[in-house]
């Protein structure tokens, strides 16, 4: 006989019991400040926000109230002034809280772009009214669907007409479209057989989604495993002021990979978080469970893949601070944000299973949180950048291999 999934027996399972992690005695406050906001956020909120396939906006709304998603605007642009471990933080304890920050991180790192390329007039005219909640610039559209992740080859055009710039094309996957006033498009400018390197030639935009939804720009939702508000974007004579061009034309490309640092640090501690959170559950459900008389945690068979997990979320962790703070430090980190990610992703997919191969049948039922909370997760093995990638990245930039394309 299956035990009832609501018997008393199983609900302390499901209460988290925190371990210590090597940031902790750093940035505690930081962190108690994040975890009594997400309390309020408990796994029932979470699993009617994905059985609608919905937004958490009540979620959004009370980080940004409390300053946690203006984490990364400078406090003269009206932010927090936060550093990007301090904002690391924020995005590790949503994760670990069992929300899902792939809902909200788009607003704390986007208007990066901005911060470091825009000019003076737009930064004051932007950043100030992002950081108050007034206005959400959380979607970046650079994925098309014939280039994939050979983003030279994007085919989006914006063409200069007078003071306006027209764009045509199709772009595929843009997450949180619906539930941003400002989308920060990659298009190009100079046909790709008219510039000296491929990279060239591709420019960014700002794109007001208010005024140009309807008016040039159709956006269509893809149903999709991971409940992500992401959606395919068709651009058909779309008409944006000139002055929205951030930075010089022809130079986005460079723009775009400035900012994928922070954003891979910032994603890897999300995977850091959500990696605790599974193997908090899967902790104390193997110490609760009996089966065959005893608990099932004493068998080695249980502990032993928690055990590999939790280690490997630890290095995850370790590679993480250690990114983020050469990049606080202003230090080159390519190499170590692009590790801290695929180390992240790998760590929390692999919590993941070991959290739902404990909680055996128990685990699939959608009111322990496990199973949304695995799709969730296995979304960063392919985004923002698929691990293979990231392999490439490392084999060919920082060990000096063969370039392969
Ligand atoms: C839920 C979700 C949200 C997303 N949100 C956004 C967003 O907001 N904005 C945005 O711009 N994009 C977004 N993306 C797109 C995401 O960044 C891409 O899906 C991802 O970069 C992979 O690109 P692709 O899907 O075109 O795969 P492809 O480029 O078609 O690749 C398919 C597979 O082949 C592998 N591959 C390709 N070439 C090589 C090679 N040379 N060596 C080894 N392996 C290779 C890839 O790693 C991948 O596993 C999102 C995707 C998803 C699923």
């Amino acid at each position: 006989m299956f035990p009832s999934i609501i018997s008393p027996i199983f609900q302390h399972s499901r209460g988290t019991s925190m371990k210590q992690t090597p940031g902790d005695e750093n940035y505690a406050e930081l962190r108690e400040g994040v975890r009594a906001l997400c309390r309020q956020f408990d796994g029932a909120y979470w699993q009617k926000v994905d059985e609608a396939r919905g937004y958490p906006d009540e979620f959004v709304q009370a980080l940004t109230r409390a300053g946690w998603l203006s984490a990364l605007i400078p406090e003269q642009y009206g932010g927090s002034g936060l550093s990007v471990t301090e904002a690391s933080i924020v995005l590790e304890e949503i994760s670990r809280s069992g929300a899902f920050a792939g809902a909200v991180h788009g607003q704390m790192y986007v208007m990066g772009c901005v911060l470091r390329h825009a000019s003076e007039e737009q930064k004051r005219s932007y950043l100030p009214r992002i950081a108050s909640g007034e206005l959400r610039m959380q979607s970046m559209a650079v994925t098309e669907p014939a280039a994939g992740t050979d983003t030279t080859k994007l085919r989006t055009v914006a063409a200069k007409k007078g003071n306006r710039y027209v764009i045509n094309g199709q772009k595929v996957f843009i997450s949180r479209v619906r539930h941003s006033d400002l989308l920060l498009l990659l298009a190009r400018t100079t046909p790709i057989d008219r510039v000296a390197k491929k990279s060239e030639g591709l420019s960014v935009f700002i794109v007001d989604l208010r005024e140009a939804v309807g008016k040039g720009l159709t956006v269509k939702p893809i149903r999709n495993m991971a409940n992500q508000e992401t959606n395919e974007l068709f651009f058909d004579n779309l008409e944006i002021p000139a002055v929205n061009l951030v930075g010089e034309e022809g130079k986005g490309l460079r723009y775009i990979l400035d900012g994928l640092n922070a954003e891979r640090i910032l994603i890897a501690a999300e995977c850091v978080g959500d990696g605790y959170w599974f193997i908090d559950k899967a902790t104390a459900y193997a110490k609760d469970r009996v089966v065959f008389d005893r608990p099932i945690g004493q068998n080695q068979g249980i502990q032993f893949p928690i055990a590999r997990a939790y280690a490997n979320v630890q290095a995850a962790d370790l590679m993480r601070y250690k990114a983020a703070a050469l990049f606080d430090a202003g230090k080159p980190c390519g190499a170590e944000a692009n590790m801290s990610l695929l180390l992240g992703a790998n760590a929390s997919w692999e919590a993941a299973n070991a959290c739902l191969q404990t909680h055996g049948g128990y685990g699939f039922a959608a009111e322990y949180s496990i199973e949304r909370k695995f799709r969730e997760t296995r979304l960063y093995q392919v985004a923002p950048i698929s691990t293979n990638l990231i392999l490439s990245y490392i084999g060919e930039h920082v060990l000096g291999m063969p370039r392969s394309f």
